[in-house]
C-alpha cells in the first residue's frame, strides 16, 4: 500500500451519514477547517459509511449542504469508505496471515447472556472504555484448523483482533502525542492501553470492515497528519495506534476536542433535533451564530441559544 506523507498538514472531518449533523459535528468540522487554514494545510472530508444498515444517501447529501452552509470549503476529492472495501479486506488478510485475528461466533444475545451468567457470582465482568463488556468468547484458543472448520461451516462470524497477542508482537509500549486533552485532562505523550478494549471487532458478519480498521487505513492513505476529533474517541486512539504499528502505518498527531453537550448535560445524538444544523438554520440562525455558540467558552449558552 503506498503511503503518501506530505509536508503539508492534512486535517480531516470524517462523519458517518447515519443522521443529520448537529452542533458537535459542526465544532469538529469548524476546528479542522480553521486549523488547516491557519497552518496552510488541507481540509479533507471523509464519508464513513461502512455500516450500510445505518447509512443513507440523503444524509450524505445533507452533510455537504450543512458544511457548505457553514462556509467550510473542503479539498476534493471526498473519500467514501464504501468505495474502498477491498483495501480494508486486504489489511484484514494481512493480520490473518500474522495470526493476530480469529473468527468469533457469539451473537450479541449470546454475549449478553454469557456476561450476565458470569456476573451472577457478584463480580462485574470487565468493560471497555465505552462501557461495553469485553468479549467473553474463547475462539482465540481454538487451533487454526478448528477455526477454519467453523468458518467453512458457513456460520455467521466476525473477525476479532487478538489484542494481547498483537500487543505482544509489537513488543514495546505504544504512545501517542495528544495536543488536545483526554477526559481527565490528559495531554502530551500518552501511553496507549489497547488491552482495555479486549478483542475488538475488525469486520462483522454484516459489515466488511470496522470503524477501527478503516479509520487507520484511510488516515494513512489520505496522508492525514492531524487527527482532530471529539473526546469520545480519545480511548479508541489506543487501538488505532496498535493497528498503525501492526500495519506499518504512520503515526498522526492527535487532538481530541471537548464535546458539545445538550441541555441535559449529555452528549448530543443525531436524533437531537433542536441542535441539528438544519434545524438551527430553519430557526433563523446564521453560520456566524453557530460559530459564536460553539466557540464561546461557556458551554451552557448552547441550549439557551437553540431555544430561540
Ligand atoms: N466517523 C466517526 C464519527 O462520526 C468519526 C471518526 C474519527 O474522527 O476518527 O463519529
Amino acid at each position: 500500500m503506498p503511503i503518501v506523507r506530505p509536508e503539508q498538514p492534512v486535517f480531516r472531518f470524517a462523519p458517518s451519514p447515519n443522521g443529520r449533523l448537529h452542533l458537535g459535528h459542526a465544532l469538529s468540522a469548524i476546528l479542522n477547517h480553521d486549523m488547516a487554514a491557519a497552518m496552510g494545510g488541507r481540509f479533507l472530508v471523509r464519508i464513513e459509511d461502512i455500516d450500510r444498515t445505518r447509512c443513507r444517501p440523503e444524509f450524505e447529501t445533507a452533510i455537504f449542504e450543512d458544511l457548505a452552509w457553514l462556509g467550510l470549503a473542503w479539498d476534493e476529492p471526498v473519500r467514501r469508505q464504501s468505495d474502498h472495501l477491498d483495501l480494508y479486506a486486504a489489511a484484514l488478510e494481512r493480520l490473518k496471515e500474522m495470526g493476530l485475528v480469529y473468527p468469533s461466533f457469539m451473537t450479541r444475545g449470546e454475549i449478553k447472556a454469557a456476561v450476565a451468567a458470569a456476573e451472577t457470582t457478584g463480580k462485574p465482568w470487565p468493560r471497555d472504555p465505552d462501557g461495553s463488556p469485553l468479549y467473553p468468547g474463547r475462539e482465540r484458543e481454538l487451533s487454526p484448523a478448528a477455526q477454519a472448520d467453523l468458518v467453512a461451516s458457513g456460520r455467521a462470524h466476525a473477525w476479532r483482533l487478538d489484542v494481547a497477542k498483537a500487543v505482544g508482537r509489537v513488543g514495546e509500549p505504544l504512545t501517542w502525542q495528544e495536543m488536545g486533552a483526554g477526559p481527565s485532562g490528559e495531554s502530551g505523550l500518552i501511553a496507549a492501553d489497547p488491552t482495555a478494549w479486549g478483542d475488538v471487532i475488525l469486520s462483522r458478519s454484516d459489515a466488511p470492515s470496522s470503524y477501527h480498521l478503516s479509520v487507520v487505513i484511510d488516515d494513512a492513505l489520505q496522508g492525514v497528519t492531524h487527527v482532530l476529533r471529539g473526546r469520545d474517541l480519545y480511548h479508541a486512539t489506543s487501538i488505532h495506534r496498535l493497528l498503525q504499528r501492526l500495519l506499518d502505518l504512520p503515526e498522526p498527531i492527535y487532538r481530541h476536542h471537548r464535546l458539545v453537550l445538550g441541555a441535559d448535560g449529555r452528549k448530543l445524538s443525531k436524533s437531537n433535533g433542536d441542535t441539528g444544523i438544519a434545524a438551527l438554520r430553519a430557526a433563523g440562525h446564521s453560520p456566524a451564530d453557530i460559530r459564536a455558540m460553539l466557540l464561546c467558552p461557556d458551554e451552557s449558552r448552547i441550549p439557551e441559544v437553540t431555544r430561540h
